[in-house]
């Protein structure tokens, strides 16, 4: 089972989110500031490390740089919602993903899962051991490659049943039919495309289709979502966009 571990100063934070991996089956080690954390993860091989950015002792983005040197280590960074620029330079120094407090733990737990497939962390000892001359049936972790259809399909093209969105020509198709969007309309449904299967908050979401920076109403992301599902589940009668109740919205691959 997947190993994980937790920098964060916030103990009660880092407490809860133990308790929702453990839940999970992870095993879970925490580490209350960053040169602990940063001790731990060059003594112990993780498969994955959620660092808060805002530590005592070292930063998040310092602990990420040393261990990139001393032990890579696929990470997620905990980041305060408009920190733009720690995003920036945490993906700089080699973060898989970010996610912003507050966050929802179904979000947490699904980006989780998501890192832990995509970025298996091959150790050194598994490697040799894999390498052995027992040469058997090889139970091949292709990444996604067995899903068909639905999800990426190649460099910028989303694929939901019969929805095509071509990113590169700005295009949605349903069954070869051109259908129009706004531009956040266009990159609502981009995001969750991109990011199937995973519970998007409206936090997340907001911020993807309207910046950073973006002041006013939270219920854009619902009225957006609104205005997708009349261009496309209404007209092709289908439920592509769920909700989440309390969390958000998501795109199932399996629907
Ligand atoms: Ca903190």
């Amino acid at each position: 089972m997947a190993k994980i571990l937790i920098v964060e100063d916030e103990e009660q934070l880092a407490r809860f989110v133990e308790l929702e991996l453990l839940h999970e089956g992870y095993e879970v080690s925490k580490a209350f500031d960053g040169r602990e954390g940063l001790l731990m993860a060059e003594k112990e091989n993780f498969d994955l490390i959620l660092l808060d950015i805002m530590l005592p002792g070292l930063n998040g983005l310092e602990v990420l740089r040393r261990l990139q040197i001393s032990n890579p280590t696929p990470t997620i960074l905990l980041t305060a919602r408009d920190a733009v620029m720690d995003k920036v330079s945490g993906l700089d120094a080699g973060a898989i993903d970010y996610i912003t407090k507050p966050f929802a733990i179904e979000e947490l737990l699904a980006r989780v899962r998501v890192a832990l497939k995509n970025h298996p962390n091959i150790r050194a000892d598994q490697a040799n051991e894999n390498a052995g001359i027992i040469g058997g049936s090889s139970d091949s972790v292709s990444s996604g490659k067995a899903e068909k259809a639905n999800g990426k399909q190649s460099e910028g093209v989303y694929v939901w049943n019969k929805l095509v969105l071509d990113n590169k020509r700005h295009e949605v198709h349903y069954d070869g039919h051109l259908i129009t969007l706004t531009n956040r309309e266009f990159l609502m449904l981009e995001t969750l495309l991109s990011n199937m299967d995973i519970v998007l908050s409206r936090d997340t979401l907001l911020m993807q289709v309207c910046g950073y920076d973006y002041i006013g109403e939270t219920n854009v992301v619902d009225v957006y979502v609104r205005y997708l599902r009349s261009k496309i589940d209404d007209v092709y009668d289908v439920k592509m966009i769920k909700t989440v109740r309390g969390v958000g919205y998501v795109i199932r691959s399996e629907e």
